[in-house]
């Protein structure tokens, strides 16, 4: 539904959520950059996985490595010589995209020869073919036509310059030197070359830029810094089998095609758990942790009824990887990977220890066996979680307002816990100095506890909507009755409206701090 994702990118920016990163020099591609409310959303995201990974459990330990990587770190990981991603260029558009980002179809490939000499042989310069998609009978002239453009543009690249073209042959076999033609996408792409995903940079002030020895790379992925750390807080905390170890923390990678929002950029942050174990445990332990990273995202207010589990099957999985469910989330762009849970083996700890030449190994006193340990990963990106909440929290509502009339209500849904604003505090009356006055002291009594808001413009009901549109769950307005103006028994309470429910009940201001921690935490 482009649509409804074009709304919701219009009130990121709008409101303050997500704003695209140097938008004054015209923006740069694949990088984001969080407003005030979406600052407020995705640290609340963090927080809250971090409290139920780290804080909530015994067996899991916090960690916050470098993202500057020693070469030899990626080196042994095989990040070095294999993190990339087959990439295709457009020669229409000049665009680059990932292979899969292509439908693989069956088509029709025109081979076109060239001849030196009009009155020699159509003795071939070069065999060049174009694939056509998808059948040749759709628009068969223009699929020749597109075909011959690209032959001569081949010749022209390879510095030929023959003096005929034709059109030597038909084929639906996959020949070499092929290019894919797609009318749907309208895309006539080269075929794939593998693209490394990482960002290279030098490090130290004398270095020269071919010097190896400086080489150093922005981590592709939190889990490097996690498995070379194992022995450090195996023996700092003196942790048993099976425990984990977890971090929050930015990722970097050169995607050939960042697109759909921040679903897929080139600078963005994970939430990692690499959870470590005896190797009769790993594929037990890999259902488990799907187990809970669903209900996790329940808790964030993402239902299981939206959340597509695929069980990834032999030869689509990583060569090391014994088992791995993606987490799919039905953004409105189509079902993709919000999270990965891995049961990686051994493979990372003994690729380390085989390069740098130190024990990975871990000792059980109880069964005194010596083995390096297994891991299951659950990796979650942090900016993905925070779009699905966005995206699973927009809604727009008819109401029927006092007159009868039919209003639009733009509402996000956030669970209470994530939502950046958990509080709005009004005066019902800005020119009430009395109710001001209040309303500044729940402010000050409110704020040291969590992120509120005050407001004292405009009719109240608009400052209501503007709440609903940024996903505030509770608004808080201090009337006439909180003055005692209506009797004793309402003095010192105030309004509180619920955003989901709109409906209004009247609550101590004493009790307040308590009231909202209960209902936010
Ligand atoms: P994809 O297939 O979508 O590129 P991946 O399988 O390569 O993802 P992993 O290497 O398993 O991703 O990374 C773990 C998680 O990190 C992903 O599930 C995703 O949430 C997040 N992530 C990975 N790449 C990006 C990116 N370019 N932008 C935002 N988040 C990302």
């Amino acid at each position: 539904d482009p649509e409804r994702m074009e709304k919701i990118v219009s009130l990121c920016k709008r409101r303050g959520f997500i704003f695209q990163s140097a938008e004054i020099y015209g923006g740069l591609n694949g990088c984001w950059d969080y407003g005030p409310l979406g600052a407020e959303l995705k640290k609340n995201l963090k927080d809250y996985w971090w409290r139920r990974t780290v804080r909530e459990r015994d067996d899991i330990e916090g960690l916050d490595g470098s993202i500057l990587t020693h070469r030899e770190v990626l080196t042994a990981s095989g990040h070095v010589g294999g993190f990339s991603d087959p990439m295709c260029d457009d020669l229409l558009t000049k665009e680059r995209l990932r292979a899969d980002q292509i439908e693989p179809q069956t088509g029709v490939a025109y081979h076109y020869t060239g001849a030196s000499y009009p009155d020699t042989d159509w003795s071939v310069e070069r065999p060049y073919s174009v694939l056509i998609y998808p059948d040749q009978n759709q628009d068969e002239n223009k699929a020749r036509k597109i075909a011959k453009q690209y032959y001569s543009q081949f010749l022209k690249d390879q510095q030929l310059s023959p003096k005929k073209i034709q059109l030597a042959g038909e084929t639906s076999e996959p020949v070499e030197n092929t290019t894919r033609y797609n009318p749907a996408t309208g895309s006539l792409v080269t075929e794939p070359r593998e693209f490394n995903l990482m960002f290279k940079t030098q490090m130290g002030a004398s270095s020269s830029e071919d010097d190896p020895n400086a080489v150093a790379y922005l981590r592709p992925e939190t889990a490097q810094t996690i498995f070379v750390n194992f022995k450090n807080v195996l023996e700092t905390t003196r942790q048993k089998l099976p425990f984990g170890i977890a971090q929050i923390g930015k990722a970097f990678r050169n995607e050939i095609n960042p697109r759909n929002f921040t679903f897929r950029s080139r600078e963005f942050e994970q939430m990692e758990i690499e959870f470590f174990c005896h190797p009769d445990d790993g594929l037990r332990l890999t259902d488990e942790w799907l187990e809970e990273r669903i209900k996790f995202y329940g808790e964030i207010g993402i239902p299981r009824e939206k959340l597509h589990i695929l069980d990834v099957p032999d030869g689509e999985r990583a060569h090391y990887s014994k088992k791995t469910y993606d987490i799919e989330y039905e953004f409105p762009f189509g079902i993709q990977e919000l999270e990965g849970v891995a049961y990686r083996t051994d493979y990372d700890l003994g690729k380390h220890q085989d390069h740098a030449g130190k024990t990975m190994e871990y000792f059980d006193e109880q069964t005194k066996e010596k083995f390096i340990p297994h891991v299951v990963e659950p990796s979650a990106g942090c900016d993905r979680t925070v779009l699905a909440m966005i995206c699973e929290a927009y809604d727009e509502e008819t109401l029927t307002n006092e007159k009868g009339k039919e209003e639009k209500r733009t509402v996000m849904h956030f669970e209470p816990r994530i939502a950046p604003i958990k509080a709005a505090i009004f005066p019902l009356l800005k020119k009430s100095e009395e109710q001001v006055r209040i309303a500044r002291e729940i402010e000050a009594t409110l704020s040291p506890l969590m992120n509120v808001f005050y407001d004292e413009s405009g009719a109240v009901g608009r400052r209501y909507r503007r709440q609903d549109e940024v996903g505030t769950p509770f608004c808080i307005t201090v009337d006439f009755e909180t003055l005692g103006d209506e009797g004793e028994e309402l003095k010192d309470t105030v309004t509180i409206r619920h955003r989901d429910s709109m409906e209004q009940e009247r609550v101590a201001i004493s009790e307040l701090p308590v009231w909202l921690i209960k209902r936010t935490r």
